[in-house]
């Protein structure tokens, strides 16, 4: 199915909304039947009918249909935030005693919800370097039921091998699951190259505009069928109508703004390579990135985020850097219209910072006019 296809039409059944080219928002909690017969033939089959909106809404229908296609995954589950989904793919896989081997570094809250959350309830997990594929074979136990992945991870971008790691996990009956939200669907097709679970942080480019927080899951039917009737209904982080539509009207644009915060990185990286006051770029397609076959290889195109290294070990260097930007917010999250610095390595409350150096500095590159920014960085580094 062709990407215009999937994000024009896709899912949209015009004439069952007065021919709207916009898809209706159906901001409703919950929906009416015209007899108790209708009504417990659908109560049979929540996760088709339209019965409540913690189940099924109209609105939200529309865009997991797209959202499953453009990761080509049979299903699509959205939910309420990133974090939301990710929860719910990795406890759906899991049973007290069992263990998980997850590369490190993930997303903080990942992070978080593995190493403290699940270990309340007797899972342990094993966090190692996913750079080198050796690591997954030597922590793999008897009990090992879930790997997890972040390729490229969204602070010091590793990747890792997704073909090999997806094809030894499946020989062993183990499952995977990737967070996906850098590449974004364009960029990465995890479930081509075997990942059971793809997750993304919706927040990001797929919301794309700073003003909605959102997640996704996509998978086989089997899998969705089972998260639907156990996470996604019990634990309850569901996107709202309004928030769905949000994102609905968002990836109308989705390939126009990825190609072009992807294509000023480039400039950008091109020119902070060669600055004086640049100790290192980390960038997956930089040729200098020790991975950048690797990401040549499984990534279909770049997008737009990478750190850098300042040269200095001061961090009131690293913040005078940060307050002299103009068109760059200091700010977490990443992926909308405007550009963002986040110098995560000086922040060492953080628990993102961890075995970071304070002058690792995390740049989002948006929409904005890449000769404007590159001038903009020229005067802040100028200044330190
Ligand atoms: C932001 C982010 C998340 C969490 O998503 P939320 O929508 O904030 O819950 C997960 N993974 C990555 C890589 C992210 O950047």
């Amino acid at each position: 199915m062709d990407i215009s296809y999937i994000i024009n039409q896709l899912g949209e059944e015009r004439e069952e909304y007065y021919n709207s080219v916009a898809p209706p928002l159906i901001q409703t909690s919950n929906f009416a039947f015209k007899t108790v017969a209708k009504f417990r033939q659908a109560i049979g089959d929540e996760k088709e009918a339209y019965i409540y909106t913690r189940g099924n809404n109209p609105t939200v229908d529309i865009l997991s249909k797209k959202l499953a296609a453009l990761e080509g995954a049979e299903e699509a589950l959205i939910f309420a935030s990133g974090i939301g989904a990710i929860s719910s793919a990795i406890i759906s896989g899991l049973s007290a005693g069992d263990h998980v081997v997850c590369i490190e570094k993930p997303y903080s809250w990942t992070n978080k919800l593995l190493n403290t959350l699940l270990s309340r309830f007797q899972i342990e997990t094993t966090m190692i370097d996913g750079t080198d594929f050796n690591n997954f074979e030597t922590a793999v136990k008897e009990n090992t039921k879930l790997i997890y992945l972040e390729s490229p991870n969204s602070l010091t971008f590793e990747l890792q091998d997704i073909e090999r790691v997806a094809k030894f996990a499946k020989s062993k009956g183990i499952r995977t699951i990737i967070d996906n939200s850098y590449c974004t669907p364009l960029a990465q097709s995890p479930i081509e190259l075997g990942i059971d679970i793809v997750v993304h942080s919706a927040s990001k480019y797929l919301g794309g505009h700073s003003d909605l927080v959102a997640g996704v899951l996509c998978s086989s039917k089997k899998i969705i069928d089972k998260i639907f009737y156990n996470e996604y209904m019990t634990l309850g982080a569901i996107i709202s109508p309004f928030n769905a539509w949000l994102m609905l009207r968002s990836i109308r644009t989705l390939q126009l703004r990825v190609e072009k915060s992807a294509a000023s990185t480039l400039e950008l990286v091109k020119y902070l390579k060669t600055h004086e006051k640049i100790e290192k770029v980390i960038y997956p397609f930089s040729e200098e990135h020790p991975q950048f076959d690797l990401a040549k290889k499984q990534m279909k195109q770049e997008t737009g985020m990478f750190s850098i290294l300042l040269k200095t070990d001061d961090i009131s260097k690293v913040e005078q850097f940060c307050d002299q930007l103009k068109y760059f917010l200091i700010a977490c999250s990443w992926g909308g219209h405007e550009s963002l610095v986040f110098p995560v390595g000086a922040f060492e409350s953080n628990p993102d910072a961890e075995n970071l150096p304070v002058n690792l500095v995390r740049l989002y590159i948006g929409l904005e006019e890449p000769k404007v920014l590159i001038d903009d960085l020229k005067q802040a580094l100028d200044g330190i």
